[in-house]
This record gives structure tokens, sequence and C-alpha cells, in this order.
């Protein structure tokens, strides 16, 4: 398998993966086929993956939400992760990456468990404020169009509870964040929206140098009400 946490040589990151990785076989089929897309990058990482399903499980989450399906790997592993009356409410507009996710949730059996809505991102997380569901997710993961994320994580941290958790992907956006070159407007959005996480007092905070970059914040309890 190619390196895909970055900053890591080939061989510790093989060894890392021989000595930890515990990749159910539906989600390595579902690796296998996305890799085959045009867009396959887009995919998480397998140690990514695990690593967010571990998050799921310390919650104790129940309720989650997704900003940005793609096939559905993460959304996958998360299912997999949530006790049986678990539920994700998972966002994307395309309609052809989510019919290999469909189809895999399907074969999981955790179709029941994932409410998908195709449409922008942000009038569903609207919808979901106004129909007074703030304060009741346990975990959001946020990886969709990077011009988005700052609306995205805004809606994220009502919708998630005190002390819950929003994760957010590709904060290293491959390095190029730390070329000062690079004045790329998605890599601008991303250097934005870093240094706003690192001053935002309503969270506690780490980026997490796994995959392109995690960054995980956590809604401290002060900030409820
Ligand atoms: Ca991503």
């Amino acid at each position: 398998m190619g390196k895909q946490t970055i900053g890591l040589e080939q061989n510790l990151y093989d060894y890392l993966l021989s000595v930890s990785l515990r990749e159910p076989e539906i989600l390595t089929q579902l690796r296998q086929e996305t890799a085959q897309h045009p867009s396959g990058r887009m995919q998480i990482s397998p140690e990514q993956g695990q690593f967010m399903a571990l998050l799921v499980q310390l919650l104790g989450a129940k309720k989650t939400l997704e900003v940005g399906v793609f096939t559905g790997y993460s959304s996958l592993v998360v299912a997999l992760a949530l006790p049986p009356e678990g539920k994700i409410v998972a966002c994307d507009i395309s309609e052809e990456f989510t019919a290999i996710a469909r189809r895999y949730w399907q074969q999981a059996g955790v179709t029941d468990k994932i409410d998908l809505h195709i449409a922008p991102a942000i009038e569903t997380l609207d919808q979901l404020l106004a129909a007074g569901e703030a304060e009741t997710f346990d975990f959001a993961f946020i990886d969709a169009d990077k011009s988005g994320y700052d609306n995205y994580y805004e809606r994220s941290l009502k919708l998630v509870r005190p002390g819950g958790l929003i994760a957010i992907d590709n904060v290293l956006w491959s390095g190029r964040v730390a070329d000062p070159e690079d004045q790329n407007s998605q890599t601008k959005k991303i250097r934005a929206f870093n240094q706003k996480l690192h001053q935002d007092q309503r969270i506690s905070l780490s980026l997490v140098p796994i995959a392109d970059g995690l960054t995980l914040a956590w809604k401290r309890p002060q900030s409820a009400g």
C-alpha cells in the first residue's frame, strides 16, 4: 500500500500498518474499489479510519454527523463502531459517489444507521439546527470542499454537545499550508481555518499529523448555553 500518512518513510508506514491495522474485510474491499476511481485519492487512509473508530468508541457516541461522504469509507468505519441504535446524519452532493457508499452500507448491514442527505451540506446542517437538534450530536467529521470548512465547522460546533468532538480532515493539505509560495485559494482557506481554530477558546484542540492532517476540536463544556 502506498504511504498515506505524510512525513512517514514508507518502511515505517508499512510497519505501523503491520502491527496495528485491523481493517474489516468489507472496508478493505471498499478501499480497493475506491482506489480504482479517478478521485480515489479523496478517500481517507485506513489508519485514519481506525483512529476515528476509536474516537467514536471513546466518546460513547450514539449520534454522529458527516460532512462529505464520497464513497463511504469514513461513514462505514464510524457506523461499524457505533452501537446498534447509533445514527449517522451524512451529507454529500454526489449521487454517483454515494451510490458506491450505499452499496457497501447495505452489504455491511448498517444502512439503517445512516441517514443520507443529498444536498449542499449547509442546507442540511441548517435544517438540523432549525429542527432543534443543536447539542445532540456526539461526533462530527468534516471532509468536504475546503472553501466551506468554516461554515461547516461553525454549524457543527452548534450541533455537537458540550464534550462532543469535531474532526476536520486535510488540515495539512499535503504540506502546502507551510509553503509560503502556495497562494492557491484552497490552501489559503485551510491556512485561515487552522489559524482561527488555534485562537478559538470554545474548543480544546489538537492537530494530529495522521494521513493528511486531522484536527480534533473538542467542544468545551463551558461553551454550552
Ligand atoms: Ca479528506
